[in-house]
């Protein structure tokens, strides 16, 4: 899959000279990557994509997963990675969620 530009972009166009592909566009002031040029910096002298290293925001460009789920698990991994109590997550996620839900219900009810 190629890499995409994302809605993090704020179009300092560096990653315009960077890509050794010219895979980078411009039409219309949209920016986007052409996904039959891009090819990820793969096989070349690079060993990270210039698009993705050069780019102020870190998140402007990324690889496009194309698979929707693939894609949520990739960031679900990387939010995991950065909480430092991982083991409790999902029984306090739902405490949460279920005693929010809970308030909403109860708030429905006193308006009927
Ligand atoms: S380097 Fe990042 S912020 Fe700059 S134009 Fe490219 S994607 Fe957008
Ligand atoms: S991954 Fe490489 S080839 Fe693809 S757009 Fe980014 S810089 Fe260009």
């Amino acid at each position: 899959m190629a890499y995409k530009i994302t809605s993090q972009c704020i179009s300092c166009d560096l990653c315009l000279s960077a890509c050794p592909t010219g895979a980078f566009k411009i039409v219309d002031g949209v920016r986007w990557i052409d996904p039959n040029l891009c090819t990820n910096c793969v096989g070349g002298v690079y060993t990270v994509a210039q698009c993705k290293a050069g780019c102020p925001t870190c998140d402007g460009c990324v690889k496009d997963n194309g698979d929707y789920w693939e894609s949520w698990f990739v960031n679900y991994n990387k939010q995991i990675a950065k909480l430092t109590k991982k083991e409790d997550y999902w029984d306090r996620w739902f405490h949460t969620y279920s005693q929010k839900y809970s308030e909403q219900l109860q708030k429905h009810k006193v308006n009927y």
